[in-house]
Protein backbone atom coordinates (compact mmCIF):
# COMPACT_ATOMS: atom_id res chain seq x y z
CA UNK A 1 0.00 0.00 0.00
CA UNK A 2 1.12 3.46 -1.23
CA UNK A 3 0.87 6.49 0.52
CA UNK A 4 1.44 10.22 0.73
CA UNK A 5 2.48 11.73 4.17
CA UNK A 6 2.99 15.82 5.14
CA UNK A 7 6.27 15.80 5.58
CA UNK A 8 6.74 19.63 6.51
CA UNK A 9 4.88 22.18 7.01
CA UNK A 10 5.15 24.57 4.43
CA UNK A 11 6.00 27.88 4.52
CA UNK A 12 5.17 30.01 0.93
CA UNK A 13 4.13 27.75 -1.94
CA UNK A 14 4.73 23.67 -0.64
CA UNK A 15 7.06 21.80 -3.40
CA UNK A 16 8.48 17.91 -3.39
CA UNK A 17 9.72 18.86 0.34
CA UNK A 18 6.64 18.85 1.93
CA UNK A 19 5.40 15.01 0.78
CA UNK A 20 7.23 11.65 1.65
CA UNK A 21 6.16 8.74 -0.18
CA UNK A 22 5.85 5.56 2.00
CA UNK A 23 4.62 1.67 1.94
CA UNK A 24 3.05 0.19 4.36
CA UNK A 25 0.78 -2.96 4.67
CA UNK A 26 -2.25 -3.28 4.12
CA UNK A 27 -4.58 -3.76 7.17
CA UNK A 28 -7.09 -6.28 7.32
CA UNK A 29 -10.84 -5.53 7.39
CA UNK A 30 -12.41 -5.69 11.37
CA UNK A 31 -15.62 -7.04 11.86
CA UNK A 32 -17.83 -3.69 10.61
CA UNK A 33 -14.68 -2.53 7.96
CA UNK A 34 -14.08 -2.84 4.88
CA UNK A 35 -11.05 -2.46 2.20
CA UNK A 36 -11.16 0.11 -0.42
CA UNK A 37 -8.87 -0.11 -3.54
CA UNK A 38 -8.61 4.05 -4.37
CA UNK A 39 -9.72 4.61 -7.79
CA UNK A 40 -9.78 8.82 -8.11
CA UNK A 41 -8.31 11.31 -5.63
CA UNK A 42 -9.75 14.73 -5.57
CA UNK A 43 -6.70 17.47 -5.04
CA UNK A 44 -8.08 20.62 -3.37
CA UNK A 45 -7.13 24.19 -2.60
CA UNK A 46 -8.62 23.81 0.81
CA UNK A 47 -5.96 20.83 1.55
CA UNK A 48 -3.34 23.62 1.97
CA UNK A 49 -4.70 25.15 4.88
CA UNK A 50 -4.42 21.73 6.76
CA UNK A 51 -0.86 22.06 6.09
CA UNK A 52 -0.69 25.01 8.69
CA UNK A 53 -1.08 24.34 12.70
CA UNK A 54 -3.56 26.72 13.21
CA UNK A 55 -7.41 26.21 14.16
CA UNK A 56 -9.56 26.24 11.28
CA UNK A 57 -12.81 24.78 10.31
CA UNK A 58 -10.97 21.21 9.64
CA UNK A 59 -8.07 20.11 11.78
CA UNK A 60 -4.90 20.79 10.55
CA UNK A 61 -3.27 17.55 8.95
CA UNK A 62 -0.55 16.18 11.70
CA UNK A 63 3.15 15.38 10.44
CA UNK A 64 3.84 12.09 9.17
CA UNK A 65 -0.14 11.51 8.77
CA UNK A 66 -1.58 10.70 5.58
CA UNK A 67 -2.84 13.69 3.73
CA UNK A 68 -6.89 13.16 3.99
CA UNK A 69 -9.18 14.22 1.53
CA UNK A 70 -11.90 12.82 -0.99
CA UNK A 71 -11.42 9.76 -2.66
CA UNK A 72 -13.37 7.55 -4.76
CA UNK A 73 -12.78 3.80 -4.40
CA UNK A 74 -13.59 -0.17 -4.94
CA UNK A 75 -14.77 -2.35 -1.96
CA UNK A 76 -12.66 -5.03 -2.53
CA UNK A 77 -12.93 -7.06 0.85
CA UNK A 78 -15.92 -6.31 3.36
CA UNK A 79 -16.41 -7.78 6.68
CA UNK A 80 -19.39 -5.29 6.87
CA UNK A 81 -22.88 -6.22 6.04
CA UNK A 82 -23.38 -2.73 4.72
CA UNK A 83 -21.33 -3.13 1.59
CA UNK A 84 -20.41 -5.72 -1.03
CA UNK A 85 -17.20 -6.57 -2.44
CA UNK A 86 -17.41 -4.24 -6.10
CA UNK A 87 -19.19 -1.54 -4.31
CA UNK A 88 -18.00 1.85 -5.38
CA UNK A 89 -17.71 4.31 -2.72
CA UNK A 90 -17.11 7.72 -1.40
CA UNK A 91 -14.62 8.05 1.69
CA UNK A 92 -11.95 11.04 3.09
CA UNK A 93 -9.02 8.37 3.42
CA UNK A 94 -7.08 10.65 0.94
CA UNK A 95 -3.78 9.81 -0.34
CA UNK A 96 -3.41 6.28 -0.36
CA UNK A 97 -3.73 3.66 -2.96
CA UNK A 98 -5.83 1.15 -0.05
CA UNK A 99 -7.46 1.96 2.98
CA UNK A 100 -8.96 -0.04 5.44
CA UNK A 101 -12.37 2.36 6.05
CA UNK A 102 -15.22 1.74 9.08
CA UNK A 103 -18.56 1.60 7.46
CA UNK A 104 -19.75 4.90 9.36
CA UNK A 105 -17.17 6.38 7.61
CA UNK A 106 -17.87 5.71 3.74
CA UNK A 107 -20.85 5.76 1.44
CA UNK A 108 -21.79 3.93 -1.74
CA UNK A 109 -22.35 6.39 -4.27
CA UNK A 110 -24.86 6.85 -7.40
CA UNK A 111 -23.36 5.28 -10.60
CA UNK A 112 -25.84 5.12 -13.24
CA UNK A 113 -26.21 9.06 -13.41
CA UNK A 114 -22.92 10.19 -14.17
CA UNK A 115 -19.39 9.03 -14.46
CA UNK A 116 -17.93 7.87 -10.94
CA UNK A 117 -15.63 10.54 -10.87
CA UNK A 118 -18.68 13.07 -10.79
CA UNK A 119 -19.01 12.56 -7.39
CA UNK A 120 -15.71 14.25 -5.99
CA UNK A 121 -16.80 17.30 -8.56
CA UNK A 122 -19.93 18.68 -9.77
CA UNK A 123 -21.80 15.90 -7.85
CA UNK A 124 -19.66 16.10 -4.82
CA UNK A 125 -18.12 18.78 -2.70
CA UNK A 126 -17.38 21.05 -4.90
CA UNK A 127 -21.13 21.40 -6.75
CA UNK A 128 -22.66 21.54 -3.76
CA UNK A 129 -20.19 24.52 -2.68
CA UNK A 130 -21.46 26.08 -5.42
CA UNK A 131 -24.86 26.05 -5.06
CA UNK A 132 -25.05 27.02 -1.51
CA UNK A 133 -22.72 29.30 -1.60
CA UNK A 134 -24.26 31.53 -4.83
CA UNK A 135 -27.61 30.53 -3.88
CA UNK A 136 -28.48 31.06 -0.42
CA UNK A 137 -25.53 33.95 0.27
CA UNK A 138 -25.39 35.56 -3.50
CA UNK A 139 -29.65 34.92 -3.91
CA UNK A 140 -29.04 35.99 -7.47
CA UNK A 141 -32.11 37.49 -8.98
CA UNK A 142 -33.31 37.36 -12.99
CA UNK A 143 -31.40 40.20 -14.89
CA UNK A 144 -28.78 40.67 -12.36
CA UNK A 145 -24.97 40.34 -12.95
CA UNK A 146 -22.97 37.99 -11.22
CA UNK A 147 -19.16 37.97 -11.39
CA UNK A 148 -17.02 35.07 -10.23
CA UNK A 149 -13.45 34.67 -9.88
CA UNK A 150 -11.82 31.39 -10.14
CA UNK A 151 -14.65 31.21 -12.63
CA UNK A 152 -13.07 28.23 -14.76
CA UNK A 153 -12.51 25.92 -11.77
CA UNK A 154 -14.42 23.40 -10.49
CA UNK A 155 -16.39 25.67 -7.77
CA UNK A 156 -16.50 29.09 -10.25
CA UNK A 157 -17.51 26.72 -13.51
CA UNK A 158 -20.75 25.39 -11.28
CA UNK A 159 -21.34 28.65 -10.21
CA UNK A 160 -21.56 30.53 -13.38
CA UNK A 161 -24.18 27.96 -14.81
CA UNK A 162 -26.28 27.75 -12.06
CA UNK A 163 -26.75 31.60 -12.11
CA UNK A 164 -27.53 31.25 -15.98
CA UNK A 165 -30.18 28.75 -14.92
CA UNK A 166 -31.88 31.62 -12.44
CA UNK A 167 -31.45 34.06 -15.55
CA UNK A 168 -28.64 36.22 -14.51
CA UNK A 169 -26.11 37.78 -16.24
CA UNK A 170 -22.57 36.10 -16.02
CA UNK A 171 -18.85 37.50 -15.73
CA UNK A 172 -16.40 35.01 -15.17
CA UNK A 173 -12.44 35.89 -14.57
CA UNK A 174 -10.01 33.38 -14.77
CA UNK A 175 -5.79 33.13 -15.42
CA UNK A 176 -5.98 31.71 -19.79
CA UNK A 177 -7.84 33.00 -22.86
CA UNK A 178 -8.73 29.02 -23.48
CA UNK A 179 -10.51 28.74 -20.32
CA UNK A 180 -12.18 31.87 -20.96
CA UNK A 181 -13.47 30.65 -24.62
CA UNK A 182 -14.68 27.67 -22.67
CA UNK A 183 -16.31 29.58 -19.99
CA UNK A 184 -18.60 31.94 -23.01
CA UNK A 185 -18.79 29.31 -26.15
CA UNK A 186 -19.19 25.42 -23.73
CA UNK A 187 -20.50 26.75 -20.38
CA UNK A 188 -22.83 29.95 -21.80
CA UNK A 189 -20.87 32.95 -19.54
CA UNK A 190 -21.87 36.16 -21.13
CA UNK A 191 -18.45 37.20 -20.80
CA UNK A 192 -15.09 36.49 -19.07
CA UNK A 193 -12.22 38.30 -18.52
CA UNK A 194 -8.52 37.39 -18.41
CA UNK A 195 -7.20 39.03 -15.07
CA UNK A 196 -3.46 38.03 -16.05
CA UNK A 197 -3.36 39.86 -19.70
CA UNK A 198 -5.86 42.62 -18.74
CA UNK A 199 -4.63 46.13 -18.75
CA UNK A 200 -7.01 47.36 -16.22
CA UNK A 201 -9.09 44.41 -14.27
CA UNK A 202 -11.76 47.33 -12.86
CA UNK A 203 -12.20 48.95 -16.11
CA UNK A 204 -12.97 45.76 -18.14
CA UNK A 205 -15.35 44.28 -15.23
CA UNK A 206 -17.14 48.25 -15.60
CA UNK A 207 -17.29 47.21 -19.38
CA UNK A 208 -18.55 43.76 -18.86
CA UNK A 209 -21.17 44.60 -16.52
CA UNK A 210 -22.75 47.77 -17.77
CA UNK A 211 -25.78 47.14 -15.02
CA UNK A 212 -23.06 47.06 -12.54
CA UNK A 213 -22.53 43.58 -10.29
CA UNK A 214 -25.09 42.40 -7.76
CA UNK A 215 -23.49 39.26 -6.83
CA UNK A 216 -20.02 38.55 -6.35
CA UNK A 217 -19.26 34.99 -6.00
CA UNK A 218 -15.23 35.21 -4.72
CA UNK A 219 -12.84 31.96 -5.00
CA UNK A 220 -9.69 34.22 -5.30
CA UNK A 221 -9.43 37.24 -3.10
CA UNK A 222 -6.51 39.59 -3.69
CA UNK A 223 -6.69 42.70 -6.22
CA UNK A 224 -9.24 40.83 -8.38
CA UNK A 225 -11.60 41.08 -5.89
CA UNK A 226 -9.96 44.69 -5.45
CA UNK A 227 -11.47 45.50 -8.83
CA UNK A 228 -14.71 43.84 -8.35
CA UNK A 229 -15.64 45.57 -5.02
CA UNK A 230 -14.94 48.76 -6.71
CA UNK A 231 -18.28 47.76 -9.39
CA UNK A 232 -20.76 46.86 -6.35
CA UNK A 233 -24.09 47.99 -7.01
CA UNK A 234 -26.59 48.81 -4.33
CA UNK A 235 -27.90 46.16 -2.30
CA UNK A 236 -24.82 43.93 -3.63
CA UNK A 237 -24.02 39.96 -2.04
CA UNK A 238 -20.74 39.12 -1.95
CA UNK A 239 -20.10 35.16 -1.38
CA UNK A 240 -16.96 34.60 0.08
CA UNK A 241 -15.84 30.83 -1.13
CA UNK A 242 -12.13 31.11 -0.89
CA UNK A 243 -9.13 33.16 -1.02
CA UNK A 244 -6.72 30.98 -3.29
CA UNK A 245 -4.31 33.63 -3.96
CA UNK A 246 -3.29 34.47 -0.90
CA UNK A 247 -3.27 30.62 0.38
CA UNK A 248 0.87 30.87 -0.48
CA UNK A 249 1.42 33.89 1.14
CA UNK A 250 3.73 34.52 3.90
CA UNK A 251 2.58 37.21 6.05
CA UNK A 252 -0.52 39.28 6.36
CA UNK A 253 -2.62 40.24 3.34
CA UNK A 254 -3.06 43.90 3.21
CA UNK A 255 -5.33 45.14 0.69
CA UNK A 256 -7.79 48.26 0.65
CA UNK A 257 -10.59 48.39 3.17
CA UNK A 258 -13.52 47.39 2.11
CA UNK A 259 -16.10 48.83 5.00
CA UNK A 260 -16.80 52.19 2.80
CA UNK A 261 -17.56 50.10 0.05
CA UNK A 262 -19.87 48.06 1.70
CA UNK A 263 -21.65 50.85 3.57
CA UNK A 264 -22.13 53.35 0.52
CA UNK A 265 -23.87 50.21 -1.22
CA UNK A 266 -25.38 48.84 1.74
CA UNK A 267 -23.86 46.01 0.63
CA UNK A 268 -23.57 42.55 2.72
CA UNK A 269 -20.42 40.24 2.10
CA UNK A 270 -20.61 36.79 3.85
CA UNK A 271 -18.05 33.86 4.08
CA UNK A 272 -19.21 30.24 4.41
CA UNK A 273 -18.17 26.63 4.37
CA UNK A 274 -20.08 24.08 2.70
CA UNK A 275 -20.05 22.18 5.98
CA UNK A 276 -22.56 24.93 7.09
CA UNK A 277 -25.09 23.20 4.68
CA UNK A 278 -24.40 19.70 5.64
CA UNK A 279 -28.39 19.51 6.67
CA UNK A 280 -28.91 19.98 2.98
CA UNK A 281 -27.01 18.43 1.26
CA UNK A 282 -29.94 16.27 -0.24
CA UNK A 283 -31.49 19.03 -1.43
CA UNK A 284 -28.09 20.20 -2.96
CA UNK A 285 -27.28 16.76 -4.50
CA UNK A 286 -30.52 16.40 -5.53
CA UNK A 287 -31.00 19.75 -7.72
CA UNK A 288 -27.43 19.32 -9.19
CA UNK A 289 -28.17 15.58 -10.35
CA UNK A 290 -31.41 17.06 -11.73
CA UNK A 291 -29.79 20.03 -13.51
CA UNK A 292 -27.23 17.75 -15.31
CA UNK A 293 -29.80 15.16 -16.06
CA UNK A 294 -31.63 17.91 -18.09
CA UNK A 295 -28.35 19.10 -19.66
CA UNK A 296 -28.42 22.51 -17.94
CA UNK A 297 -25.25 21.85 -16.03
CA UNK A 298 -22.10 21.14 -18.34
CA UNK A 299 -18.73 20.26 -16.52
CA UNK A 300 -14.93 19.85 -17.24
CA UNK A 301 -12.21 17.10 -15.54
CA UNK A 302 -8.86 17.93 -15.59
CA UNK A 303 -7.69 14.02 -15.15
CA UNK A 304 -3.88 13.29 -13.70
CA UNK A 305 -2.81 9.78 -14.19
CA UNK A 306 -0.84 7.72 -11.54
CA UNK A 307 -0.33 7.76 -7.31
CA UNK A 308 2.79 9.06 -7.59
CA UNK A 309 1.77 12.60 -9.36
CA UNK A 310 -0.60 13.54 -6.78
CA UNK A 311 1.53 16.19 -5.24
CA UNK A 312 2.01 17.71 -8.82
CA UNK A 313 -1.42 17.49 -9.35
CA UNK A 314 -2.36 19.57 -6.14
CA UNK A 315 0.21 22.31 -6.64
CA UNK A 316 -1.34 22.57 -10.34
CA UNK A 317 -4.14 24.29 -8.75
CA UNK A 318 -1.69 26.86 -7.69
CA UNK A 319 -0.90 27.38 -11.28
CA UNK A 320 -4.53 27.21 -12.72
CA UNK A 321 -3.12 24.41 -14.62
CA UNK A 322 -6.78 22.77 -14.75
CA UNK A 323 -10.48 23.65 -16.10
CA UNK A 324 -13.00 22.05 -13.95
CA UNK A 325 -12.19 19.58 -11.21
CA UNK A 326 -8.55 18.32 -11.00
CA UNK A 327 -8.67 14.77 -9.92
CA UNK A 328 -5.91 11.89 -10.07
CA UNK A 329 -7.07 8.29 -11.55
CA UNK A 330 -4.89 6.35 -9.42
CA UNK A 331 -2.79 2.95 -11.40
CA UNK A 332 -3.28 0.40 -8.32
CA UNK A 333 -5.60 -2.64 -10.33
P1 LIG B 1 -10.28 25.31 -8.74
O1 LIG B 1 -10.69 24.17 -9.57
O2 LIG B 1 -10.93 26.65 -8.97
O3 LIG B 1 -8.71 25.45 -8.87
C1 LIG B 1 -8.02 26.53 -8.41
C2 LIG B 1 -7.98 27.67 -9.46
O4 LIG B 1 -7.65 28.88 -8.80
C3 LIG B 1 -6.88 27.49 -10.50
O5 LIG B 1 -7.28 26.70 -11.58
C4 LIG B 1 -6.54 28.91 -10.90
O6 LIG B 1 -7.28 29.29 -12.07
C5 LIG B 1 -7.04 29.76 -9.72
N1 LIG B 1 -5.91 30.41 -9.07
C6 LIG B 1 -4.81 29.83 -8.54
N2 LIG B 1 -3.98 30.76 -8.05
C7 LIG B 1 -4.57 31.97 -8.27
C8 LIG B 1 -4.20 33.33 -8.01
N3 LIG B 1 -3.04 33.63 -7.40
N4 LIG B 1 -5.04 34.31 -8.38
C9 LIG B 1 -6.22 34.02 -9.01
N5 LIG B 1 -6.61 32.76 -9.29
C10 LIG B 1 -5.80 31.75 -8.92
O7 LIG B 1 -10.46 24.96 -7.20
P2 LIG B 1 -11.85 24.71 -6.46
O8 LIG B 1 -12.96 25.00 -7.39
O9 LIG B 1 -11.79 23.42 -5.79
O10 LIG B 1 -11.84 25.83 -5.34
C11 LIG B 1 -12.09 27.20 -5.68
C12 LIG B 1 -12.06 28.05 -4.40
O11 LIG B 1 -13.14 27.64 -3.57
C13 LIG B 1 -10.80 27.90 -3.59
O12 LIG B 1 -10.46 29.16 -3.05
C14 LIG B 1 -11.21 26.96 -2.49
O13 LIG B 1 -10.42 27.09 -1.34
C15 LIG B 1 -12.64 27.37 -2.27
N6 LIG B 1 -13.51 26.33 -1.68
C16 LIG B 1 -14.22 26.70 -0.58
C17 LIG B 1 -15.11 25.83 -0.01
C18 LIG B 1 -15.92 26.28 1.16
O14 LIG B 1 -16.57 25.45 1.79
N7 LIG B 1 -15.91 27.57 1.47
C19 LIG B 1 -15.26 24.45 -0.52
C20 LIG B 1 -14.51 24.19 -1.74
C21 LIG B 1 -13.66 25.11 -2.28
P3 LIG B 1 -6.81 30.53 -13.01
O15 LIG B 1 -6.17 29.97 -14.22
O16 LIG B 1 -8.09 31.24 -13.29
O17 LIG B 1 -5.85 31.35 -12.19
Amino acid sequence: NKQILLAKRPVGTPDQDTFKFVETDIKQPENGEVLVRTIYVSVDPYMRGRMIDAPSYVAPYELNDVLGGGTIGEVVESNSNQFAQGDIVLGQYGWQTYYTAKEDEIRTIDKDIAPISTHLGILGMTGLTAYFGLLDIGKPKEGETVVISGAAGAVGSVVGQIAKIKGARVVGIAGTDEKNRYLKEELGFDEAINYNTTNNIEEDIAKASPNGVDVYFDNVGGEISDAVHANLNKYARISICGAISKYNIEGEDIGPRIQMTLIKKSASMQGFTLYDYADRFPEGSEALAQWLQEGKLKYEETIKEGFDNIPDAFLDLFEGNNIGKLLVKVDNQ
